[in-house]
């Protein structure tokens, strides 16, 4: 029997045992390696929060890629008040995941071992699968599964050297766990994506009252859904993007959405309708185009593609006008530890002016969101595989180089023998490979190439 070690167990781990299983009949054991105590969740899903809401309506969020429907099948069987139109808090998907695990496991699938991959050295019949906990077993295929890292952390100084200090959150989804916070609090966000969202929404929930001020280099937040089930007015061809530089294909979505809300419809129907060919287009460009992309043109897209639910883009807005939540446009510099206080030094980004300013809070919570460049992660095994020219790190550092299935590129652009990734590590050669939809389609095509090697 064959042994597959899955390295990683929040969705993409979870999502690659799922589809493995239902192909494999029995013909191969799963190991599924992370020091979670529940598998499926990994930083999104493990909230506990009700007012942390998926992104994504219930409709798309199925983890079985030929079984769309599963998820809204799932709720409906549970008795949950949802429909596939909803935006469901994070923790029922969570539940969702953690019940397919329990399947699986007790089908005898896949057996969960609390520890963390720290090598995975070639043997000569598969790798040597090595646990920080000294276990060691040999696999005949590995799945990297490794997620996202932390964010990049924000330089901390006092007496003009570097510091730690509770008042600074450097990764919000692991610092603000027993934080109590005091409602006069005057608190900056760094970062103004759906992470600062959901710090808004917790800042809520237990009771702060003080303005919150989001500080971010270009003062977007994202946008929220539109109604459901709306189709384009106006008739398009989305394949035309593909081949245009950045600022071209910018200028012809623009003009597509400019031309939708006239003739009465929605921008966001021009926007979704992209996502078949935004893997083709991202293809399609140089790594020069990429850069310019990733440098003037990302945050536009992201506020656009990435939206929150419709109920918290209304609570947003309501902040924003009453002044509970403020935008600067500033980049970031470092924070000063005071005594009483930190002082955050920034340039800010005015309409007129771009200038030097240092401005004063009580806390700092960095949401700037998940540091894509695995050789920045301190993760002893992504470095041992980079030292061993076994992987590579694209060269705008967004994650590791793969091929169509999934199986990394060493250093000399080798296909790896056995080694398989899947999500947001695959973002240099897919782009959309985050999310829930793009992942389980990933997880049934590695299902496919694993069981063939
Ligand atoms: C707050 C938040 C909300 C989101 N909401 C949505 C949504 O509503 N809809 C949607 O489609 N997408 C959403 N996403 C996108 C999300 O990234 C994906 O849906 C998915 O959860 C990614 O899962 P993952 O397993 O790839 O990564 P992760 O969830 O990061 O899990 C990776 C796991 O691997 C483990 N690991 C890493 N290295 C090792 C090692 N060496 N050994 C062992 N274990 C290791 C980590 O500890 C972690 O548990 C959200 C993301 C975030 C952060």
């Amino acid at each position: 029997m064959r042994t597959i070690a899955i390295i990683g167990g929040g969705f993409s781990g979870l999502a690659a045992a799922l589809h493995v299983s239902r192909r494999a009949n029995g013909i191969c054991r799963m190991v599924l390696i992370d020091d979670a105590e529940r598998v499926g969740l990994g930083v999104a899903y493990r909230t506990t929060r009700p007012e942390h809401l998926l992104n994504v309506r219930a409709a798309r969020m199925s983890a079985l890629h030929h079984e769309p429907d599963h998820f809204v099948q799932w709720l409906r069987a549970r008795k949950y008040p949802f429909g596939g139109d909803d935006f469901v808090p994070r923790a029922v998907f969570g539940a969702y995941l953690t019940e397919l695990y329990e399947e699986l496991r007790a089908a005898g699938h896949v057996d969960h071992v609390r520890s963390r991959c720290i090598a995975l050295p070639q043997r000569e019949r598969g790798r040597a699968i090595t646990l920080a906990n000294g276990e060691v077993f040999v696999a005949d295929a590995a799945v990297l599964a490794l997620g996202n890292g932390p964010p990049t952390e924000i330089l901390v100084t006092k007496n003009g050297g570097p510091a730690t200090d509770g008042r600074v959150v450097q990764d919000p989804w692991r610092g603000m766990g027993r934080m109590h916070i005091s409602p006069d609090a005057r608190i900056a966000l760094i970062g103004a994506g759906l992470t600062a969202v959901d710090m808004v929404l917790t800042l809520d929930a237990i009771g702060h009252r003080a303005p919150i001020t989001i500080l971010s280099r270009r003062g977007m937040i994202a946008c929220g859904h539109g109604a459901p089930g709306r189709a384009a007015v106006v008739p398009l061809d989305p394949s035309r993007v593909i081949g245009l530089s950045p600022r071209m294909a910018t200028r012809w979505i623009r003009r597509a959405c400019q031309a939708e809300v006239e003739a009465g419809g929605d921008w966001r129907t021009v926007i979704d309708s992209l996502r078949p060919v935004t893997q083709s287009v991202w293809a399609a460009w140089t790594i020069a185009e990429r850069g310019v992309f990733l440098c003037h043109l990302r945050t536009l897209w992201d506020v656009h593609r990435h939206r929150m639910a419709p109920s918290i883009a209304e609570r947003i807005g309501h902040h924003l006008k009453v002044g509970r939540l403020r935008v600067l446009r500033a980049r970031v510099h470092s924070i000063e530890l005071l005594e009483r206080g930190l002082c955050v030094r920034t340039t800010r980004h005015d309409p007129e002016s771009c200038e030097d300013s240092s401005l004063s809070f009580d806390l700092v919570i960095n949401c700037t969101g998940p540091g894509t460049n695995p050789g920045r992660w301190g993760d002893p095994l992504i470095n041992g595989l980079l030292d061993r020219a076994e992987a590579r790190v694209d060269a705008l550092g967004l994650g590791l180089e793969t091929d169509q299935h999934g199986r990394l590129h060493g250093e000399d652009h080798s296909v790896s023998r056995g080694l398989f990734s899947l999500g947001p590590l695959r973002r240099p050669s897919l782009w959309e490979t985050i999310a829930v939809p793009e992942i389980r389609e990933q997880a049934s095509f590695l299902a496919d190439a694993i069981l063939k090697a």
